[in-house]
């Protein structure tokens, strides 16, 4: 973690803008092309000298395919990719004066040779990353051999001390990786990412398999080399406690996409975009019962091959947004929508379901329904009630196209046709929500009412 100052007015170290990576989805013999997964979709960032941004969210939503496409292990779609390292244009290495000075996405095979001796990775399972048959020290080593280090005892002495420096021996530069734990290993793979003295260190999720207790030691472990290195780090990470821990600033992902950046204290604080408040709210806490508003997040990541439209959480989020002229309470609202949503998908077993709760008639009845599906018994709001009553009528009668249709009438979000525009909130915190948009608009219009 480095001090917020030293940002100041800084160029940033790495600029990412509009990346995208979309995997093509094929079908057939002839591998026909019918769609495409957009696991990156149009995401940017910045990474200041010396700091930690942290990269978060649940799995699948893109992280890792953000760092394989910075270090180009997978092409880009699309976007570009800005390095401005000390040594670009030193060795001419993606400092020409082209069109596009210093965009990874463009660089040659020299220019991308010497980019990855200044941008290293570091994996989540430490023991895929080493070679069986090699010692630590020689895994190590090669990678100075392959940037042109060609006298072996210096070579040795090099990796010996950062050995040393990792916590680990001199004298353990002689085993094999089976002899070391996994917070060994990560330790040896921070030593490997570091021997080339890298501007740079893209960590994707490095102590995620690792004990708890571990855990803490190499977080330590990594602020320690960072101050000591002068390293800027992008820290990919599940987990909002780890984040807490270890990063500057961060930047919220969600499906292929960035919903919310800030510093870390005041993302902790008051987070701006539901889907970070949902993150939060799923850090373990010492006394669960401290905590009743938990905010569950209900349901799996959507399909990057089919993403929801207008704002992506939409399907998931608890403050989803009601139109104007409907006041339901807001849990209510969200099992409404999820209702409709389950209809919507034929991924009703009404039948099923209901009857059992239908002692009289045996067959499904509106009550049965609501308890079914959690949905309360009567809405507050009355034009709401008399929506989904109908609704549901129409679902126990059998006709689910027109319980749809009724339901349809009150029971949609500006949010699902809508793409959030991005919202400053001041000291580099921002995010994509609809509601912040709305909030400014009814700001303005009350400052004109009362001018
Ligand atoms: P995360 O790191 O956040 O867990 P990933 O970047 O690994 O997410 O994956 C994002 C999405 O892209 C997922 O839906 C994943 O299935 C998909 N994906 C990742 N790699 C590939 C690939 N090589 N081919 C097709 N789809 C991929």
């Amino acid at each position: 973690m480095a001090d917020g100052a030293s940002r100041a007015g800084a160029e940033p170290l790495l600029s990412v803008r509009d990346l995208r990576k979309h995997y093509p989805i094929t079908e057939g013999l002839l591998s026909r092309e019918v769609g495409s997964t957009k696991a990156v979709d149009g995401v940017s960032f910045d990474v200041y000298p010396g700091e930690t941004l942290g990269l978060v969210g649940e799995s699948g939503c893109g992280k890792s395919t953000v760092a394989k496409s910075i270090v180009r292990l997978e092409e880009p779609t699309g976007g570009e990719v800005r390095f401005n390292g000390a040594s670009r244009g030193e060795t001419g290495a993606g400092g020409g004066d082209g069109p596009h000075p210093n965009d990874v996405t463009r660089f040659d095979r020299a220019e991308l040779k010497s980019f990855r001796r200044d941008v290293q990775m570091v994996f989540q399972d430490p023991t895929s990353s080493f070679d069986p048959r090699m010692t630590v020290g020689s895994s190590v080593a090669e990678m100075l051999l392959v940037h042109g280090m060609t006298d072996g005892e210096t070579r040795r002495a090099i990796v010996e001390d950062l050995l040393e420096r990792v916590g680990l021996s001199a004298s353990d530069y002689d085993r094999y990786p089976h002899e070391f734990s996994g917070g060994q290993k990560q330790r040896i793979a921070l030593a490997r990412a570091l021997v080339l003295n890298p501007e740079l260190v893209i960590a994707d999720e490095p102590v995620s398999a690792l004990d708890v207790s571990v855990q803490a030691k190499v977080l330590s472990l990594i602020d320690e080399l960072q101050s000591a290195f002068g390293l800027s780090l992008l820290f990919i990470s599940h987990d909002m406690s780890v984040i807490r821990r270890i990063c500057d600033r961060v930047a919220v992902m969600y499906l292929g996409e960035i919903v919310e950046v800030g510093p870390v204290a005041d993302v902790f604080a008051d987070p701006q975009h539901p889907y970070t408040e949902a993150l939060l709210s799923a850090v373990p806490r010492p006394d669960p019962r401290a905590d009743p508003d938990r905010i569950e997040l209900t349901g799996t990541v959507p399909d990057p091959a089919d993403p929801p439209s207008g704002c992506r959480f939409h399907t998931r989020c608890h403050r989803v947004v009601q139109p104007e002229g409907v006041d339901v309470e807001q849990s209510a609202w969200r099992r409404v929508l999820d209702f409709r949503e389950r209809l919507r998908d034929g991924d009703l077993e009404v039948d099923a379901g209901a009857a059992d709760r239908t002692a009289a008639s045996g067959g499904p009845s509106a009550a049965g329904v609501r308890a079914e599906f959690d949905l309360p018994e009567r809405l507050g709001d009355e034009r709401a009630e008399r929506a989904l009553e109908a609704a549901i009528e129409r679902l126990v009668a059998g006709d689910e196209a027109a319980a749809i249709e009724r339901l349809s009438e009150v029971f949609r979000t500006p949010c699902e046709t809508t793409v959030p525009e991005w919202t400053d909130h001041g000291g580099g915190h921002g995010s994509a929500c609809i509601r912040h948009r709305s909030a400014e608009l009814s700001d303005d219009l009350e400052g004109i009412e009362t001018d």
